[in-house]
């Protein structure tokens, strides 16, 4: 996939368009999925201009984990889900629709199917609450 610089996570990077931020570093940007596929859906994405994970440094890659797993606790720690599920999509034919490499952390329960990818846009009011417990629990994190 090739990276364009006008996509919607470049956008977002350089405070172009709006999200509903949970964590930010000099080199991760974590904020709320608008089309979640369940509440509490969060994605993670690096600083590092490239589309798919296989030009992504190593350092930046390293960086990525080390915030997917602490969104991933705090996101356990709000919401408390029977489990979470860290997805990355690379290519069309994998369901990439963001040419700029990004992560999933997802809340999941045994009993609720996920949302279709894409489809729903959620309101901003429950995505800002939703985004509020898990910043409590990444401050007592940190
Ligand atoms: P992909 O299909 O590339 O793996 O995932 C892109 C994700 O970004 C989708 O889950 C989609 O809902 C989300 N997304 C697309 N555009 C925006 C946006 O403008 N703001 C936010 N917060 N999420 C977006």
């Amino acid at each position: 996939m090739h990276y364009d610089n006008h996509n919607i996570f470049a956008k977002i990077l350089r405070g172009e368009l709006t999200c509903v931020k949970v964590l930010e570093s000099k080199k991760v940007l974590a904020f709320m999925d608008f089309m979640p596929e369940a509440d509490g859906h969060v994605l993670v994405v690096p600083k590092e201009a490239v589309a798919e994970i296989f030009d992504l440094s190593d350092i930046a890659g390293a960086i990525c984990f080390h915030t997917i797993r602490r969104i991933a606790i705090a996101v356990r720690a709000a919401l408390k889900p029977e489990g979470i599920l860290v997805t990355q999509l690379n290519g069309v034919a994998a369901g990439q629709t963001v040419p700029h490499v990004h992560f999933h952390v997802i809340p999941r329960r045994a009993d609720e199917k996920l949302k279709p990818h894409k489809r729903v846009i959620a309101k901003l009011g429950k995505l800002e609450s939703i985004a509020q417990l898990i910043r409590i629990q990444l401050e007592q994190s940190s």
